[in-house]
């Protein structure tokens, strides 16, 4: 919100949204060295108990600092995030900088090239903070299952950051970073947001180019902003998205007015707006904090002037289990290629022939965690020829059902709403014994990346715990601006209750200078 704070001492600096900093620098008021720095004194001073970052790249940070000042210094025009910094999930590659997808099969890998959405960033000239900590190949709800130690929840340090992007998700929290970037296959952008009170897209599938993440299922994956304001995502969704002729599933349309239509929504005005709460998303297994929140936000979109209905999407009871079937599957097809001859790791066996084959075995057996081969087994198995019919058929099969559902959906509301995820942050440790808990998290977050549908996670709240809670909003593809309309108009009417922005009230944080700020990976 402009004028919540004003940009001072460097400390302070990191309280700043990116469209608040994005103004001071053009202003002139503060440089992007200044901005850039605070940052990584606020990671080395908290990311000690947070480990929400696997690489700090200080250095390559500071030198787009540097670049960006003396630029702004002699009067050229510079795009409006120009030295805002970014910290990015380690899913996504960066050229020159380690990239893990949180596995120990990429330990010591360096990609030669960078995503689209990385060149995109570096096109605006916004200086690229580190990488951040994930599930294993993003899958997980707690970021648990990364192989380089949990995150911390910023709220309650014993809690979990939600996953499988719960580094970004935890940075942009912890006011380690002002923006951050995740992906989202099944909710792990909106998930961890909801947890950690911070805003996540996932935007329609197609609309922010896949070329240069490392993929889990190609058919769900997309990456999309992590941040505190919605205007904040919407700001770094216009610098990712759009087309990519390297991607072949990018959509080749314009985006939408994404800032225009946040700024829209800040005015707290939805006249004319229909909104359809999902009956299906909305009932027992939700806790009664979560539930709370729900109904007071509802409330107040109908007080800003939207027509509230209630919608059935009859299939999403099935969504969970075609998601785990179609999941596994592609991921294991897309995980083949770590095989111990092309990137990271190489295990050779300890006796016995050193044959590919045998390489291969002892690579995948020390390189990939539980989690990732419970998965493996379970997409081999469904894609095996005996059983395809049964198992990966069927799914696709729901899959239809469930586009088909939305599609109705859709008829009767321009917006669809829900709680993001069932409950607050649980504690580590918690699921991490029983996948099928730790399923459940995203019963809310998968219908849209089956669908294809964009949505969001705006932070509505506390619960009776004390932790933040996240809404849901999903619009029909291509319909991303909608998201924005309504998200903001949603904080604003929270905020104008509140008095602040939800982080306000998050408590202070253990700091220790224990964390490196060179181009040193922390693990
Ligand atoms: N938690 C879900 C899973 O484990 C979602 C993961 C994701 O969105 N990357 O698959």
């Amino acid at each position: 919100m402009p004028g919540r704070h004003a940009a001072g001492p460097s400390s302070e600096l990191t309280r700043l949204s990116a469209a608040e900093l994005a103004e001071a620098l053009r202003a002139g008021r503060v440089t992007s060295v200044e901005v850039t720095q605070a940052h990584l004194d606020r990671i080395a001073a908290v990311d000690g108990a947070v480990h929400a970052f696997l690489h700090v790249s200080a250095q390559d940070a500071l030198a787009t600092a540097r670049d960006v000042d003396a630029r702004r210094a002699a009067g050229e025009e510079l795009h409006p995030l120009a030295g805002v910094p970014v910290a990015v999930k380690d899913v996504v590659v960066t050229k020159g900088m380690p990239t893990t997808a949180g596995s120990r099969i990429l330990e010591g890998w360096v990609p030669p090239y960078d995503a689209t959405l990385v060149e995109r960033l570096r096109a605006a000239r916004m200086p690229i903070l580190g990488k951040t900590n994930m599930d294993e190949f993003a899958m997980g709800s707690s970021t648990e299952h990364s192989a380089y130690g949990t995150t911390h929840n910023p709220w309650d340090l014993e809690r979990i950051p939600g996953g499988s992007g719960g580094g970004s998700a935890a940075a942009v929290a912890a006011f380690e970073a002002p923006l951050a970037i995740g992906t989202d296959t099944g909710g792990s952008i909106r998930q961890p947001g909801a947890v950690t009170g911070t805003v996540g897209v996932k935007p329609t599938y197609g609309g922010v180019s896949r070329y240069g993440l490392v993929a889990l299922a190609s058919s769900l994956d997309q990456a999309g902003p992590v941040t505190r304001t919605v205007l904040d995502s919407a700001l770094l969704h216009e610098v990712i998205g759009g087309h990519d002729p390297r991607d072949s599933t990018s959509l080749t349309d314009a985006l939408p007015d994404l800032v225009g239509a946040a700024r829209r929504g800040a005015t707290g005005d939805l006249t004319g707006v229909r909104v359809g709460i999902v009956d299906e998303l909305n009932g027992e297994g939700y806790s009664d904090g979560v539930r709370a929140r729900f109904d007071e936000s509802v409330a107040l979109l109908r007080e800003a002037g939207a027509e509230v209905v209630h919608v059935s999407c009859p299939h999403f009871g099935y969504a969970l289990a075609a998601y785990y079937l179609i999941l596994p599957s592609e991921a294991s097809s897309n995980l083949a290629k770590f095989d111990g001859m092309r990137f990271g790791l190489r295990v050779e066996p300890e006796d016995g022939p050193v044959t590919a084959e045998r390489v291969m075995a002892a690579t995948r057996g020390a390189g990939f965690g539980d989690e990732v081969k419970r998965r493996i087994i379970l997409g081999t198995y469904a894609l095996s020829a005996g059983y395809y019919d049964a198992y990966y058929g069927s799914a696709q099969k729901v899959r239809t059902l469930i586009q088909q559902d939305f599609a109705a959906a859709f008829e009767q509301a321009d917006v669809l709403v829900s709680p993001t995820a069932p409950t607050t942050a649980f504690r580590l440790g918690e699921k991490l014994d029983d996948p099928l808990a730790m399923y459940l998290n995203d019963i809310a977050t998968i219908p849209a990346n089956l669908a294809g549908v964009p949505g969001m996670s705006v932070p509505n709240g506390l619960s009776d715990d004390g932790l933040p809670v996240g809404f849901q909003i999903l619009a029909p593809a291509r319909a991303d601006d909608r998201l924005y309309r309504v998200g903001a108009a949603l904080e604003a009417l929270l905020e104008s209750g509140w008095g602040h922005p939800l982080l306000a009230e998050a408590p202070e944080l253990p700091t220790t200078v224990t964390v490196p700020t060179t181009e040193e990976s922390i693990r």
